[in-house]
């Protein structure tokens, strides 16, 4: 008898504007993790008469956690349609892995009321020292986000940084992927952010503006190249990359997260949401063409500054690919 093997499956359900995600384990035999099932009247994904939706798996990987996989699925109807949740469909219609993504995502971690952590004993001193600060007056939830990262990497989910964000409490890891798996490694990332977290008793916030006022929102800048970009650029390549995004500005929006409106305001280093622009170096435009582009003789990527930390990786490459293929 071979051994019995724990698969932890992972989906997304049905809540809008965006989904949660949610996870179950299966323990088998079988050497791949087979197609399986749930209940998708309790995950707003089903009627309670026909409740049963299927999950496909898309992508496995090593458990960091606990034994012995993660398994990514995505979602159908027990009819075996595509479910009008799974927004993954769509981008994987339309990426390939020459297209490579970073995600740079931001988020609170929250504690027991709520609010940051770090914020226990009311609001603290104004930002100026969280960002990559030092010591514990400054930063709250360091071991967390180290722990994190170590998962990631043992998952082998390419996390290329980290490091403590301007607010008190808020923090930002580098996710990097090609292809479609960009978007299936940030969702689990986000899976182990919150499992992680869940082991200290401390809750993850990925609202992109959890505290109003002079606070810094959460963001999540897309990098994004293919392989014209990194290889045969140009300054002409560049400019009507970025001006057929601002063709499409409010269709982007729409893909880049709920209450991003609250974030995009012109300060804080981003540009309103009603408006569209690309600059070189500049932090307060909608797309930034970086120095490592320019230096490279217009050889490499561009950021999208728009997304928000709530934003679905399956809907932002769906809008960036779609546009630009
Ligand atoms: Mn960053
Ligand atoms: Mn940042
Ligand atoms: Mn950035």
């Amino acid at each position: 008898m071979s051994e019995m093997k724990i698969y932890e499956y992972i989906w997304l359900d049905g809540y809008q504007p965006e989904p949660s995600l949610r996870s179950k384990i299966k323990t088998t035999e079988d050497d791949s993790p087979p197609a399986w099932a749930f209940d998708g009247s309790s995950t707003q994904q089903a009627e309670g008469g026909k409740s049963d939706c299927l999950l496909l798996p898309v992508q496995t990987y090593d458990n960091p956690l606990f034994a012995d996989y993660l398994v990514m699925c995505q979602v159908e109807t027990g009819e075996h349609e595509t479910h009008p949740s799974n927004t993954r469909v769509a981008a994987s219609e339309v990426v390939t892995d020459e297209w490579w993504f970073g995600f740079e995502q931001e988020f609170f971690f929250t504690g027991k009321n709520g609010d940051p952590l770090g914020w226990e004993d009311g609001t603290p001193r104004p930002q100026g020292d969280y960002y990559c600060g030092v010591g514990a007056d400054n930063v709250a939830g360091r071991e967390i986000s180290e722990a994190h990262l170590e998962a990631c990497l043992e998952a082998g989910i390419e996390l290329s940084g980290t490091n403590a964000e301007v607010a008190l409490g808020q923090w930002e890891y580098q996710c990097f992927g090609k292809g479609i798996k960009a978007g299936d490694d940030l969702w689990v990332s986000r899976y182990l952010l919150h499992k992680v977290a869940e082991e200290f008793g401390v809750g993850v916030n990925l609202h992109p503006k959890p505290k109003e006022g002079d606070w810094n929102g959460s963001g999540m800048h897309a990098n994004f190249s293919n392989e014209e970009m990194r290889t045969k650029g140009s300054e002409k390549l560049f400019y009507s990359i970025c001006e057929k995004l601002k063709d499409v500005h409010k269709e982007g929006i729409e893909s880049y997260g709920s209450d991003n409106d609250m974030r995009l305001t012109g300060l804080h280093e981003t540009q309103s949401i009603d408006q569209f622009s690309y600059a070189i170096f500049d932090r307060g435009a909608s797309i930034r063409i970086p120095i490592y582009t320019i230096e490279h003789d217009w050889n490499g990527y561009l950021e999208d500054r728009r997304p928000a930390s709530n934003a679905d990786p399956y809907k932002i490459i769906s809008h960036i690919v779609g546009t630009l293929s």
